[in-house]
């Protein structure tokens, strides 16, 4: 016997519609490419949506076509992403940071029709556009009087001038909600990126799951800032998460740098932010230099690579501003763990919950999570035994849009290639990704346990740990240091600072100081490119 109750499709396009028609005040302040900044509201953005989709349905677009954007976080941007989905077509945010060559190669293999760009970027539409033979249309995301008359790009229109002339009514299709809604390319470090099919469906579910209050506890009085860019994995689902709520949402636009950041969040009252640790990293260091504070900022998520304890500590301890932990994949819409504590631990010491917030947290509703051995068997949680991690659930990847290889699932769980310890509570901890554990004498040193403990130095920057090949213990950690400005710190005084933190054998060897350490497209540290700048490092006698 079957439930009695309709059966209605989860949609993109109703977000919005909630917003419009219970939040059609809620605001979106945008800091433009032009320096300015934008203000209007979700029943703005809603009409302009519409008039999007009308727009749309002109330029000739099958059903699940690839619409792609090349832009920063804006309110165009946030218009994109209910407009093209909501008619049935996939927004397929693309990476700016990536070479021009690479950023055409993904288009080719996505089959993009059409290209949205802010105009920062028409320096690579230049580039790529010979090399990308599927696009149709280039479109600025600009106003009609911004567009240069010799852009250099055949038939290039403005989204204002597209927009324009179309009505502000539109029909909403209802359709099959595991249809493709949205794309993003995994950073891909090594081997061609690949493809993650997001659904309508995997969409809302992930948004109601990021919305709950042991999530990210997005409400109608939260004022949002997603500095985790939108091209992004859906910047981490907030701009869905927003419109469920109706939370005011705020976009830095191309200006991403500490001292702006802290300046939107100000003023613009925001009191929850997203971002990758290196972002924080210049606000803290900005906010430090001008003994500034905090006024709104209650609570900030962090993610997409380990957040050192001194960064917990620094926001919960100096700016009473509590840090969620948070891990996820591109593969996995991205949210699977975030860390909030249990009652049990609310009498605990200050040290005792940190040992707690530095794990990447507890699996939500919807992510199933195991630990395996090399054999695939099944290992205990207890907060000590680390294995592959893999995952399940109906917001993570079956497989990837036109995969090179097999299906990517194992016995239907999805290995992440992290490896990770839970313990009796279920909150996860990551070790390393699996290809940058570390071996030393058939022990595993964790080089996240590493370069945590270096970035708590009050001289250190940043720091990234890897192993160097060693002909006893197979590999040896070495920390390459990046120092603060102005700061110092011998090697000596770097690898005394370890004593009793870590167990002796994982203390690094050596300390390598470096000017910058190689970061990807999303701030996250490319070990591989370390390994290819230090390949001819050699330890004295080895
Ligand atoms: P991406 O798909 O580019 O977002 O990368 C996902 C990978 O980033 C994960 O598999 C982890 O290796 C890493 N990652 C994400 N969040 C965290 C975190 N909080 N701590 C450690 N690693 C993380």
């Amino acid at each position: 016997m079957l439930g009695l109750m309709q059966n209605q499709p989860l949609m993109i396009s109703s977000l919005i519609e909630f917003a419009d028609r219970h939040h059609g005040e809620g605001e979106i302040v945008s800091r433009r490419v032009e320096g300015d900044i934008h203000r209007y509201t979700y029943k703005q953005v809603a009409a302009r949506a519409r008039q999007l989709a009308n727009a749309l349905d002109t330029l000739n677009l099958a059903f699940s076509d690839r619409v792609a954007t090349l832009a920063w976080n804006g309110y165009r941007h946030l218009e994109l992403y209910f407009g093209v989905s909501g008619t049935g077509r996939v927004l397929h945010t693309l990476n700016p940071r990536l070479h021009p060559d690479q950023i055409a190669w993904i288009a080719n293999h996505a089959e993009d029709k059409v290209l949205f760009f802010d105009m920062t970027f028409l320096p690579i539409i230049k580039a790529m556009q010979g090399k990308a033979t599927t696009i149709q249309h280039y479109v600025a995301l600009c106003d009609a009087d911004k567009l240069p008359a010799d852009s250099g790009v055949p038939g290039l229109i403005s989204y204002e001038a597209l927009i324009a002339p179309q009505k502000s009514t539109y029909s909403w299709p209802e359709f099959d909600e595991t249809s493709a809604s949205s794309m993003c390319y995994t950073s891909g470090t090594t081997g061609n990126p690949k493809a993650v099919l997001y659904s309508h469906r995997s969409t809302i579910l992930h948004a109601f799951a990021g919305c709950m209050p042991d999530a990210l506890n997005m409400s109608a009085r939260d004022s949002v800032l997603p500095v985790v860019p939108m091209f992004h994995v859906n910047a981490w689902g907030l701009p869905y998460a927003a419109a469920m709520t109706g939370a005011k949402m705020v976009f830095p636009g191309p200006a991403m740098d500490g001292k702006s950041i802290f300046e939107l969040i100000e003023s613009e009252k925001v009191s929850f932010a997203a971002g990758v640790p290196t972002v924080w990293q210049m606000m803290l260091a900005h906010m430090h230099a001008g003994g500034l504070r905090f006024s709104t900022l209650k609570r900030t998520v962090i993610g997409g690579s380990a957040c050192p304890p001194a960064m917990i500590t620094a926001f919960n301890d100096e700016y009473g501003v509590e840090v969620l932990h948070a891990w996820g994949m591109t593969e996995m819409s991205p949210l699977g763990t975030v860390c909030t504590l249990k009652n049990k631990h609310l009498p605990m010491s200050g040290e005792e919950k940190m040992k707690v917030r530095l794990k990447q947290g507890r699996g939500l509703y919807g992510v199933d999570m195991k630990i395996v051995d090399p054999e695939g068997a099944a290992l205990p949680w207890d907060g000590k035994t680390f294995g592959d991690l893999l995952v399940k659930g109906p917001w993570v990847i079956s497989d990837y849009f036109k995969p090179e290889g097999g299906p990517p699932l194992v016995d239907g769980w999805f290995p992440t290639g992290d490896v990770a310890t839970i313990d009796e509570d279920g909150y996860m901890q990551i070790t390393d990704r699996s290809k940058d554990v570390i071996k030393s004498g058939g022990e595993w040193i964790s080089s996240i346990d590493v370069e945590n403990i270096a970035v708590a130095h009050p001289a250190v920057a940043m720091a990234a740990c890897i192993g160097i090949a060693h002909p006893k213990w197979d590999e040896r950690p070495i920390i390459a240091v990046v120092k603060k400005p102005g700061a110092e710190v011998s090697r000596e005084e770097l690898l005394k600072f370890y004593d009793g933190k870590i167990a002796k054998w994982q203390i690094p060897d050596d300390v390598v100081f470096v000017d910058t350490i190689p970061l990807g497209g999303t701030g996250k540290m490319q070990k591989a490119k370390l390994r290819e700048i230090l390949k001819d490092y050699r330890f004295t006698g080895a």
